[in-house]
């Protein structure tokens, strides 16, 4: 059954807010009015009114007030719809109605163990002795600790802490293959973003898909690295920062689109947080899809040097 108007005002026309109210405090009648202690604060003189003829609830003292819903809703701190189906039950017309909460992607393991690292990988960065390095590194690159929360940066100094972490959490060792952040040597499990600063890539919707891996010592011959192709990320169908950024879009009528992730932190230390970038790719179709839907101005700035 779906919450339609018609259902919810069928239940608040069946319903009395006396009856209602009486299911969680008591109330005494007061000329044309009950009144009762006041549950929304700390009342020791009943301050809670419930008019009968007007079917509402109002608190005199912490102005806590509204219909049955809003007292069910607030009293058991549920949602709208839930308390709309808590009221049903109580008066006798039980409804059906899906409270399930949205429908889990079947890829939320991965989106999942993605978070995981991400949060050793920041912790390893900003609060851990091996993390030293890099964060000199970052400071002198002028990014900040505010900077670093938020786009949760992170680091991995050795080739098998995140394998070993993860593994300690819970995960399995195919699962850290599928999602591209480790895979078997001859030695054994090793992690595929190491000695690097990392960077979460996350899709539209916010969950994390990926990583693109930054060489700070000067050792590597690829100063980046980014994760394959696997069963959560397919290259160029995102864009970094979109889902951060999509809202400042909206709101500021463009969006600016930059190379790397160091240009696109370097606009949000300037005040811009309508930025995504491209990571190295050329501009996909589906990134230009993603940049229309974000709004109709693009604003292209790549400054042709080596990105970061
Ligand atoms: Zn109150």
């Amino acid at each position: 059954m779906k919450l339609t108007d018609e259902v919810i005002n069928d239940i608040r026309d069946s319903a009395n807010i006396v009856d209602v109210v009486k299911h969680y405090i008591n109330l005494t009648k007061k000329g044309r009015s009950y009144v009762g202690l006041c549950p929304f604060h700390d009342d020791h003189s009943p301050s809670l009114s419930v008019s009968e003829d007007k079917q509402i609830y109002k608190c005199f003292v912490c102005g806590n007030g509204g219909n049955v819903f809003t007292f069910v809703s607030n009293f058991k701190k549920i949602s709208f719809p839930e308390a709309v189906k808590e009221v049903a039950d109580i008066i006798g017309k039980p409804i059906e109605i899906d409270l399930a909460p949205k429908k889990v992607s079947k890829y939320q393991p991965y989106y999942d163990l993605l978070s995981k690292m991400i949060t050793y990988c920041t912790y390893l960065l900003s609060a851990s002795k091996l993390g030293q390095d890099a964060l000199a590194y970052l400071y002198k690159r002028g990014i900040t600790d505010e900077e670093i929360e938020y786009f949760s940066i992170g680091y991995n100094p050795d080739n098998n802490l995140i394998y070993q972490y993860l593994k300690n959490n819970g995960e399995k060792d195919e699962d850290m293959i599928k999602a591209g952040v480790c895979r078997m040597l001859d030695s054994g499990m090793a992690d595929v973003f190491y000695k690097r600063i990392v960077f979460p890539i996350h899709d539209s919707e916010g969950n994390p898909i990926a990583f693109t891996a930054r060489d700070f010592t000067g050792q590597s011959d690829s100063k980046y690295i980014n994760s394959n192709e696997n069963v959560i990320y397919t290259k160029g169908d995102n864009l970094y920062n979109y889902h951060r950024a999509r809202q400042a879009a909206r709101k500021a009528g463009y969006v600016i689109v930059c190379e790397g992730v160091i240009d696109v932190i370097a606009y949000y230390r300037a005040g811009k947080e309508n930025v995504v970038a491209t990571l190295g790719t050329a501009c996909t179709k589906k990134q230009i899809e993603l940049l229309k839907s974000m709004c109709d101005k693009v604003v292209l700035s790549y400054d042709g040097d080596n990105a970061g």
